[in-house]
């Protein structure tokens, strides 16, 4: 008799890590965020700065991610924000098991919107699933308009693009259309937004479309909770 082989696709084990996660915050209706970018874009602040434009509307929570130190949980804690600091010792990307242990010492039932900020850089972090709903890339100013021609992958695998530094464009070679260009040219789908954290503008058009995100996946919102 032939034999018969069955193939049965099965997920990777970090993807099935990230499905179990997904589940979990989908059960306390959080919406999770996978942000990524370069080492000093900007992502802690622009955690300060978001959950500060959305004090009273929806309920932040951090996982920070970082090689080593708890520099930026200390920040983030110092707002009143819970947070959880994760060290990598020396990966270049946080993984679903990582994060998985990091949601289990979180208070789940008293957040509304989860900041999940990756280890710095724009390579490692974009082939692993978190359990996240949303990615994000920050990209700064006095990084350049050419990152999206240099790092398709994460530009190409994003929601939404957080062009952070605005207020340094006159004092460097920047062009805001050519950056345009190159993530239109990738990614038709992702939603561009231009800010400062340092002055604040530009912010709360990004928090207002976050927060409709989370609405969007939650319909009765936070009195559901
Ligand atoms: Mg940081």
């Amino acid at each position: 008799m032939e034999k018969v082989t069955v193939i049965t696709q099965i997920l990777n084990a970090n993807d099935q890590i990230a499905e179990e996660n997904q589940g979990l915050l989908k059960n306390h209706r959080i919406l999770a965020l996978n942000l990524m970018a370069s080492p000093g874009a900007g992502k802690t602040s622009l955690i300060l700065q978001t959950a500060k434009a959305l004090t009273g509307r929806a309920r932040i929570g951090v996982v920070e991610g970082d090689v080593a130190s708890r520099i930026d949980a200390d920040k983030v804690a110092s707002q009143h924000i819970p947070v959880i600091q994760i060290n990598t010792g020396g990966e270049c990307h946080l993984d679903a098991a990582t994060v998985q242990k990091a949601l289990k010492t979180l208070p789940l039932s008293e957040i509304d919107l989860l900041f999940i900020e990756n280890v710095g850089n724009l390579i490692c972090p974009v082939d692993f699933r978190l359990g996240e709903e949303i990615r994000v890339v920050v990209a700064s100013v006095p990084e350049g308009d050419d990152k999206p021609y240099k790092y398709p992958g994460i530009f190409t695998a994003v929601n939404a693009v957080v062009l952070n530094k605005m207020d340094l464009a006159p004092y460097v070679d920047f062009s805001f259309d050519a950056i345009r260009k190159g993530i239109t040219s990738l990614n038709r789908k992702a939603k561009l937004f231009q800010v400062s954290c340092r002055t604040g503008k530009g912010i709360p058009a990004w928090a207002d479309w976050l927060e409709a995100q989370w609405r969007s996946k939650n319909k009765s919102g936070i009195a559901q909770k």
